[in-house]
């Protein structure tokens, strides 16, 4: 029924030279006001007997059109353009990925457990969240302590039983609980003061705490430990000195200096002048700790220390401010 000549049409589409005629050709049969379009705007009133037939036919002519147009299109395009040689160049170096590395602080955390380990250490960590018991009471710190108050630690909300806890310590009463005698451990991890942030002060910071304990175990096994611990870490020049202190869960207690990693002893800014640099707290487990976790301390003897592993990452690399540590800029970690 209708009056379009498919020849003519496709004769018309063959002559076009442009993109743009093509698409002109397109519009005029196609398009939305096109002749295909006009055809179907007509079908809903014919009679019905006429109306599939003329809807079949409109719908071949117009997939016979889209035909004419596609290939005419890819004909006008041309051939694909061919690569050209300098496109890629198999035999250049690679971009290279720029590799991470370890956080200076996790580099001595890992130095300072191998160093352990090779003593015969194992390694046990402990959860952040902490009973009071565990961080306090196991731990002989009596409840007029002054690190007991509140102050000093931070509580968890609705709660006076639990905190954060403000050393890695509790994990020697773990650990002491689960297991007898003999334990050698070190327990690194994250603890957390509610301290004001400075050059030498941080909310959170980490701590490596270590302990043995069996039949008599005596100080200079503490003393013969830390010594090699200190000359691994702070090379094997350095003097080393225990001087007396108190904490509530050893007894006797000392404080561990050794020589100014940086006067070597004669007194400069960075050991105020004393030549000597405190490095960490130890002494020999106190029997009310024992006690505390099911222990005879009449049969067993036991040694302790805890050292700030930002502390002896600054010692060791000469940084000023402990803040460095946490901010991240890459100018300053990529240094370690
Ligand atoms: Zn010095």
């Amino acid at each position: 029924m209708h009056n379009l000549d498919l020849a003519a049409i496709q004769a018309e589409i063959e002559k076009v030279n442009s993109s743009v005629e093509l698409e002109e050709l397109r519009l005029k049969y196609l398009g939305r006001k096109g002749l295909i379009a006009q055809m179907m705007s007509i079908i809903p009133d014919l009679a019905p007997e006429e109306r599939s037939q003329a809807g079949q036919e409109a719908n071949a002519l117009k997939n016979q059109i889209t035909a004419f147009l596609r290939q005419k299109g890819s004909s006008l395009a041309g051939p694909e353009p061919k690569a050209t040689a300098d496109a890629l160049d198999i035999t250049m170096p690679g971009i290279a990925q720029e590799l991470g590395q370890m956080h200076p602080i996790t580099q001595v955390i890992n130095e300072i457990c191998d160093i352990f380990m090779r003593m015969g250490f194992s390694i046990v960590e402990g959860p952040e969240i902490e009973t009071e018991f565990n961080n306090f009471t196991g731990l002989n710190i009596p409840l007029d302590h002054p690190s007991r108050d509140a102050f000093d630690t931070f509580y968890l909300r609705d709660t006076t039983k639990l905190l954060l806890r403000s050393h890695t310590s509790p994990v020697q009463i773990r650990a002491m609980k689960e297991k007898k005698p003999p334990l050698a451990v070190v327990v690194p991890g994250r603890v957390y003061r509610p301290d004001a942030t400075d050059a030498s002060h941080l909310f959170m910071f980490h701590q490596i705490e270590g302990f043995m304990v069996d039949k008599g175990i005596k100080f200079s096994d503490l003393k013969g430990m830390l010594e090699i611990f200190a000359k691994s870490v702070f090379g094997p020049d350095i003097k080393m000195r225990f001087r007396p202190h108190f904490f509530p869960f050893t007894e006797p207690s000392a404080e561990v200096d050794i020589s100014c990693v940086i006067c070597h002893g004669k007194g400069c800014s960075s050991c105020g002048r004393k030549g000597w640099l405190e490095i960490l707290g130890s002494g020999m487990i106190h029997p009310n700790v024992f006690k505390h976790v099911g222990y005879d301390p009449k049969k067993y003897t036991g040694f302790a220390f805890g050292m700030g592993v930002e502390r002896i990452a600054m010692l060791k690399y000469g940084i000023n401010d402990i803040r460095l540590f946490c901010e991240n800029d890459l100018r300053f970690l990529k240094q370690f």
